[in-house]
């Protein structure tokens, strides 16, 4: 699938659409869901063109995949999810249940999540 530059986590990439903005750095930027599933529910997206995990490691960069991953764990400190722990998830296709084709990380965190698939 070919990147869709309207999708709407580009566009609050490009600052058309506001978001409530967690962290954010030269690669990366995360935010709260608009529909929290969890008491913490952050989206963490690389601010490059990918339109899901398997696009991201074929044409990123090496610098780009660490600043990413790197940064999910920074995320997650910053909401205080360091000790008690958290779900990292990504959504990839239809059969995922991807519904925005910019790739996001779902930091879920701030209670038990349970069961890992429903
Ligand atoms: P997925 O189904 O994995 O593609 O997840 C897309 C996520 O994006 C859902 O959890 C939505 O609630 C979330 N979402 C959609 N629009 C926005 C928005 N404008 N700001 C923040 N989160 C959004």
């Amino acid at each position: 699938m070919s990147y869709d530059k309207n999708n709407i986590f580009a566009k609050i990439l490009r600052g058309e659409i506001p978001c409530k903005k967690v962290y954010e750095n030269d690669h990366v930027l995360a935010f709260h869901d608009i529909n929290p599933q969890k008491k913490v529910h952050i989206l963490v997206i690389p601010k490059g063109e990918y339109v899901d995990l398997n696009d991201f490691n074929n044409k990123a960069s090496d610098k780009e995949i660490v600043e990413f991953n790197k940064a999910v764990t920074h995320v997650a400190n910053l909401v205080g999810a360091k000790d008690k722990g958290y779900r990292v998830l990504t959504n990839i296709g239809s059969d995922g249940g991807q519904e925005v084709p910019h790739l996001h990380f779902h930091l879920f965190a701030g209670e038990k999540i349970g069961k890992m698939v429903s």
